[in-house]
């Protein structure tokens, strides 16, 4: 591994005209001036990906060329681990919405990212979709429809994952099964006689399978945010990473960014887990047939690679009766999910309502 000098990520870039920092704007390649307009092109990494080989990493993660330090925040309330720009407007933690003191953050060192996926939908518009959800629901207490209205609610996240890229070779044994069929007589009673019928009953006849198979794992992608109760749900967490570009801070600028809380070493070992799930895919393929049985796989991942990736994310963290409720839309999709509350009043009345109406009418139709 070759040792390159420490790249420093500039994250606070200001503006030519007037001083002010500049921001990123989704959905271009550019940064923006909010108060000028000037806008200024990020330049094209011609480098392209830079996938960093898995084994130097795990031996001795945190001394080698890809880290550096950056400030990081710990959210005291849920354990969040973020980086925000300076002159972040609210110092909130983007899951729970509690207060984050500047004074506390810390410089900690992080694997540089390798590559991420730059917003495409601003705030704005990630604020707009996730108001029109909130209006459509029946029940929702009045303070979440009161808390869908402030847009700072709505924060801009980019989200740890670790991706592996592997090649993959296992030798295997077990069975082939090939369906047939046989006919069996079975007794039925018919008109109160009983009769002897035919039916076709399926077998499967066993035949011994070994063999080999091997192939290119690439791009398992592995969340590497610990947090448990704002986790991103399955609907929103699928990104389109074929339109991921080469790290490059300046498309942080503006928004929050999270720190892996998950390693490399266990992020690894998640990967290593779906790898064995190819591996049987593959296993059961290359047997084929109508059904197989493994009994021994025997796997081999080498020229291992990874890289640190960050996608985008649009939270909302709402309190309710002292639960904490997350919506996340898609910084990329705009597809949006969340959780939501249901107000004990406004059905309690709902109900009381029709229990009065009926009473009602079951009065005037007795009359
Ligand atoms: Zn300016
Ligand atoms: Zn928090």
């Amino acid at each position: 591994m070759q040792q390159t000098p420490e790249k420093k990520a500039e994250l606070k870039k200001s503006c030519v005209n007037c001083g002010a920092e500049l921001l990123y704007a989704p959905g271009t390649t550019q940064l923006k001036c909010e108060y000028c307009g000037h806008s200024q092109e990020i330049p094209e990494n011609e480098m392209g990906f830079e996938e960093l080989e898995l084994n130097s990493y795990l031996d001795s993660i945190g001394h080698n060329s890809h880290s550096e330090s950056i400030l990081m925040l710990q959210c005291k309330s849920c354990g969040a681990n973020q980086h925000i720009e300076e002159n972040y407007k609210s110092l909130h933690c983007v899951y729970c919405n509690s207060p984050l003191i500047i004074e506390d953050a810390q410089k900690e060192e992080w694997i540089l990212p390798g590559a991420v996926l730059p917003f495409q939908i601003d705030q704005g518009k990630a604020h707009r979709i996730f108001q029109q959800w909130v209006k459509k629901l029946w029940w929702a207490p009045n303070k979440l429809k009161k808390a869908s209205l402030d847009p700072q609610n709505t924060k801009g996240l980019y989200s740890p994952y670790w991706t592996f890229d592997a090649q993959l070779f296992a030798t295997y044994t077990g069975q082939r099964g090939d369906y047939y069929y046989v006919s069996v007589p079975y007794t039925t009673v018919v008109n109160g006689k009983n009769v002897t019928k035919m039916r076709q009953e399926r077998r499967t006849r066993w035949t011994p399978a070994s063999g080999s198979i091997s192939g290119f794992v690439d791009d398992t992608l592995i969340k590497a945010s610990k947090q448990r109760s704002g986790v991103i749900p399955r609907k929103v967490a699928r990104w389109d990473l074929s339109k991921l570009v080469p790290f490059d801070s300046s498309y942080l600028a503006g928004f929050v960014t999270e720190k892996y809380t998950i390693s490399l070493k266990d992020g690894h070992l998640d990967a290593t887990k779906e790898a064995e799930r190819i591996a049987d895919r593959w296993a059961r393929r290359d047997i084929g047939g109508d059904t197989q049985r493994i009994s021994s796989i025997n796997m081999k991942l080498s020229e291992e690679t990874f890289k640190h990736i960050l996608l985008p994310v649009y939270i909302s963290a709402y309190r309710y009766n002292g639960k904490r409720y997350n919506f996340f839309v898609n910084g990329q999709s705009g597809v949006l999910s969340g959780q939501r509350p249901y107000s004990f009043w406004k059905i309690f009345f709902f109900v009381v309502t029709i229990i009065a109406i009926l009473a009602a009418i079951i009065y005037f139709m007795n009359k």
